[in-house]
């Protein structure tokens, strides 16, 4: 059976999220930066308004200052964005169990079989239309027979569209795009196509297999297949686990931090961060791992397995700073804090729990931790503060949000809009 697939793409999703939280914003021309530290900043996402300036997603910060003076740069707000993906994740979740996310802002939803698929084209304006109402953000939908015709189709008109690619239609629609465009073909392939005159997807697609081969390797084959619209790679399930290796969050601080408190708030702020996000994939972290950069841009990094595997940001916090002060002489300031938790443990309902074991009663303090999460998705992360992050109210040096090391993003040699 021919099968009927979707791809979901939040329209500049950073972007979208900062504006509905502010939206003064809406008016501006807007940028979200991607490093607190704006020496090395680059834009992560843009308004519409800012993209008539010709600000570029992945540029410098200061370069895009050059074409547009008046460009407000905002800080990513992690948490928010992961609170957004995951209410659109679970709208999927209503139509299909296959549901597979590609980064924060994308998914794919095989709903093959079920009554929605026979009007396919209408289930993905419900979406869009659900997205708006539900979520007030925007994004344009892709329907195909396979992943890379859906992912084409989400991207082939935006905002807010949705097309839909057929076996009848896909020479008329795909094979004038250039091969570009297809997931995976980075730029090395690119340019290497380019010195033979083959352009397009459709020129590609009528390539000989045995030339591809030869040309391009395996990876060549692979893209041959798509272009020709034969990919088979199936749409996960929702219980399919995300396979995630680590968890964590790093930042460069406004001002350099010169002493224990300095880095211990910075430990306790990214700890509760992780401790989230943990919390939100049901898994608990067995290592815990610190990262720090001083002001001359040396490198320390150091990690320890937990005593029992945990979700909780004290606990983390604990081990991260015990990691900090194995592994750091103060010869300099510190620029830069990441805490990582990996080793993940499986779902977290499954863990074997016994009334004797001391963490049965870490239960309530795992409520606390969730009620936290909640507070903070829907009000930001100043509204509950640790005692230690409210010390020397004079003195803030922690940026409001942090952009760093995250799990399930993805990068396929690409520039990417998120
Ligand atoms: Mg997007």
């Amino acid at each position: 059976m021919e099968r009927v697939i979707l791809h979901i793409d939040q329209n500049c999703f950073f972007a979208s999220v900062e504006m509905k939280n502010n939206p003064e914003l809406r008016k501006v021309p807007m940028a979200v930066g991607g490093d607190q530290d704006q020496r090395h900043g680059i834009i992560l996402a843009k308004n519409a308004l800012a993209g008539a300036f010709g600000v570029r997603t992945a540029e410098a910060i200061w370069e895009a200052r050059r074409k547009c003076p008046n460009l407000v740069v905002v800080p990513g707000h992690y948490d928010q964005y992961n609170y957004y993906s995951q209410k659109a994740y679970e709208m999927y979740c209503q139509y299909t169990d296959r549901v597979e996310p590609f980064g924060l802002d994308e998914c794919w939803m095989d709903v093959t079989g079920s009554p929605e698929a026979r009007d396919p084209g209408a289930l993905a304006d419900t979406l869009r239309t659900r997205i708006r109402d539900e979520l007030g953000l925007s994004c344009s939908v892709g329907v195909s027979f396979n992943k890379i015709f859906a992912k084409l189709g989400s991207d082939y008109k935006k905002p807010d569209a949705t097309t839909v690619i057929t076996a009848e239609n896909f020479r008329d629609i795909v094979w004038p795009l250039p091969v570009g465009d297809l997931l995976f073909a980075g730029r090395a392939t690119t340019s290497k196509l380019a010195r033979i005159n083959i352009t397009t997807i459709g020129q590609f697609a009528r390539l000989e297999p045995s030339f591809i081969r030869s040309f391009l390797g395996k990876n060549g084959e692979m893209l041959w297949i798509y272009a020709n619209g034969l990919d088979e790679s199936p749409v996960a399930r929702c219980t399919d686990r995300r396979d995630i290796k680590s968890i964590g969050n790093s930042t460069t601080t406004a001002e350099d931090m010169m002493d224990e408190e300095d880095v211990w708030k910075t430990i306790v702020t990214l700890s509760e961060q992780v401790a989230g996000r943990l919390r939100r994939q049901r898994r608990m972290a067995g290592t815990i791992q610190v990262h720090v950069r001083d002001n001359a841009l040396h490198v320390y990094e150091r990690q320890m397995r937990a005593k029992e595997a945990t979700d909780s940001g004290e606990e983390i916090a604990r081990m991260a700073m015990a990691l900090f002060r194995l592994s750091y002489d103060w010869k300099n300031p510190v620029r830069s804090l990441g805490v990582r938790a990996s080793q993940l443990s499986g779902e977290e309902g499954q863990r074997q729990i016994s009334f004797f074991d001391p963490s049965y009663q870490t239960d309530e303090r795992r409520k606390i931790g969730e009620v936290i999460d909640t507070l903070r998705l829907r009000y930001g992360k100043k509204i509950i503060l640790r005692g230690v992050q409210l010390t020397r109210p004079d003195r803030d040096i922690l940026p409001d949000g942090q952009i760093g090391w995250n799990s399930g993003g993805f990068s396929a040699g690409k520039e990417k809009e998120f």
